[in-house]
């Protein structure tokens, strides 16, 4: 996923230096877009014993061996080409998933565990797991819940127009500017982790093992004052409504006494 000029602007001008300081420490990772393997071949429907799930198991990983030799199997091999048929299942069968979107896109295959391993609290724990599956309160959920179409589930923090998922809220949202560059700040002078790239990269480099304390920390202070600043509207449109309310009454009130 690119990222549009708009929200580059936006990235730049919130942290422009941070990213440069990242950029000099770092070389942002070249994405290789993963192009699943066909599904594997079925299951033998009969076996002849242990031999036979053997042959299997090393067909399934296109592994030539004459397990009837003295040939060794390569078990380093064996299990490296396992997993990856195994994660390549796992993309073709979660990409039909749409709700998995944000998942798929920061899902780490080597330390899968960051968030549960970090020893957080469980409020940040909650709001980073969240985050990850696409489940924290945002427009793009809350908008899900209610059939409000998709380009329509935009951030009223901001009132950018633009629509407000887990990237937004992160990485871009004006609404929480102060906040997130203290936050990347912090990641840059305490972490050698690469802040510069695509959205996706970059929250999966934000919550990886080496960051994901500071991104606890910072993710849950963000939801706080997405939580406030939304309250204040409302309480703000309310007042002003009531206002306009009082207002119009006051005015018919006068038309009447005029008409008498
Ligand atoms: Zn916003």
């Amino acid at each position: 996923m690119q990222l549009s000029s708009s929200r580059m602007g936006l990235v730049k001008s919130a942290c422009k230096s941070l990213l440069m300081e990242c950029h000099s420490k770092c070389t942002p990772v070249e994405i290789h877009q993963d192009h699943p393997l066909p599904p594997p071949p079925p299951p033998p429907t009969t076996t002849n014993g242990w031999a036979d799930s053997v042959r299997h198991i090393l067909d399934y990983a296109s592994m030539t061996v004459d397990i009837t030799s003295d040939e060794q199997i390569d078990l380093d091999t064996l299990h490296s080409r396992l997993l990856r048929l195994n994660r390549n299942q796992w993309l073709l069968e979660a990409g039909t998933k749409t709700k998995l979107r944000t998942f798929l896109e920061v899902y780490d295959h080597d330390n899968p565990r960051a968030i549960v391993n970090a020893n957080l609290k469980r409020s940040q724990r909650s709001v980073l797991s969240k985050i990850k599956l696409g489940v924290l309160p945002l427009a793009i959920e809350t908008g899900r819940w209610k059939d409000v179409p998709l380009e329509k589930r935009l951030c009223a923090v901001c009132n950018s127009g633009n629509l407000e998922n887990e990237y937004h809220f992160m990485l871009f949202c004006e609404g929480f500017k102060d906040t997130r560059t203290k936050y990347l700040q912090e990641v840059v002078d305490k972490t050698e982790v690469c802040i510069a790239g695509m959205e996706a990269d970059m929250l999966k480099a934000l919550l990886s093992s080496e960051a994901v304390k500071i991104t606890a920390r910072y993710a849950e202070i963000m939801f706080t004052e997405r939580k406030d600043a939304l309250f204040k509207q409302a309480k703000e449109r309310k007042e002003s409504e009531r206002k306009r309310k009082i207002e119009a009454d006051e005015e018919s009130e006068s038309t009447g006494e005029e008409g008498e």
